[in-house]
């Protein structure tokens, strides 16, 4: 299945830590000319300049811990209103609880419904690749399993501070916590899909694409 170029996508990925929304968001935002929006990516690019969010967000993510909602939703209230998100968007890492969905829901028309995909994988494969996950030091991005230095500049890779095996233990269980909430709040969505995301990069980004072709296809 595929989706012709003029259609606005707005999709949520959903999935614990650890699960490839970043890797397979990224995708799917490249090929469809949309703008991935990732609160986590968001938030580490303020700690590294330092700005006042950048202050407080640091402990609570160095913890494994969630940022608060207001602050959260005023930054994707944000990035949404840019004109690049008028024609859809890629958000992953956003919405992580109830209050930040209904939110969503408020800052988007009934135009084009937002599409939402829930990648699942085991715990047990989750953390053995978050504890193998690297990033890179300079620019940030997510680095390929096995690469040496990062793919876009060259710079050293690097662990992320909350990737250690605590933070990432606190992190699940925040995502387990907040995730049963999430999934009764879309659920029932004619536009929710779930994908298995324990399979090769290329079978879920396949999966993903016709999960969101169905699920825009359904509301027709
Ligand atoms: P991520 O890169 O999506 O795993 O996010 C890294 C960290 O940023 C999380 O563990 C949280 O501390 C924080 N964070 C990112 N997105 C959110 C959100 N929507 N709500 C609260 N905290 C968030």
């Amino acid at each position: 299945m595929t989706l012709g170029s003029n259609v606005a996508v707005r999709l949520v990925m959903l999935g614990p830590p650890g699960a490839g929304k970043g890797t397979q968001g990224a995708r799917f935002a490249r090929t469809h000319g949309l703008p991935k929006i990732s609160t986590g990516d968001i938030l580490r690019d303020a700690v590294q300049a330092g700005t006042e969010m950048g202050r407080v967000a640091r402990e609570v993510m160095d913890a494994g811990r969630l940022v608060g909602d207001d602050i959260m939703i005023g930054i994707v209230r944000e990035r949404l209103e840019r004109p690049d998100a008028d024609a859809g968007f890629v958000l992953d890492g956003f919405p992580r609880t109830v209050v930040q969905a209904q939110a969503l829901d408020g800052m988007v028309d009934e135009k084009a419904p937002l599409v939402i995909v829930d990648i699942e994988v085991p715990m047990e494969i989750l953390v053995r690749r978050l504890a193998g996950r690297k990033i890179c030091g300079s620019c940030g991005v997510g680095a390929p399993p096995g690469a040496a230095v990062c793919p876009k500049c060259g710079g050293a890779l690097v662990q992320r501070n909350d990737d250690n095996e605590n933070v990432v233990r606190e992190r699940l269980l925040v995502y387990e916590r907040s995730t049963q909430a999430i999934q009764e709040f879309y659920g029932r969505r004619g536009t929710f899909r779930s994908i298995d995301g324990d399979q090769t990069e290329d079978s879920v980004a396949a999966d993903l694409a016709a999960a969101v072709a169905s699920a825009l296809g359904a509301r027709r």
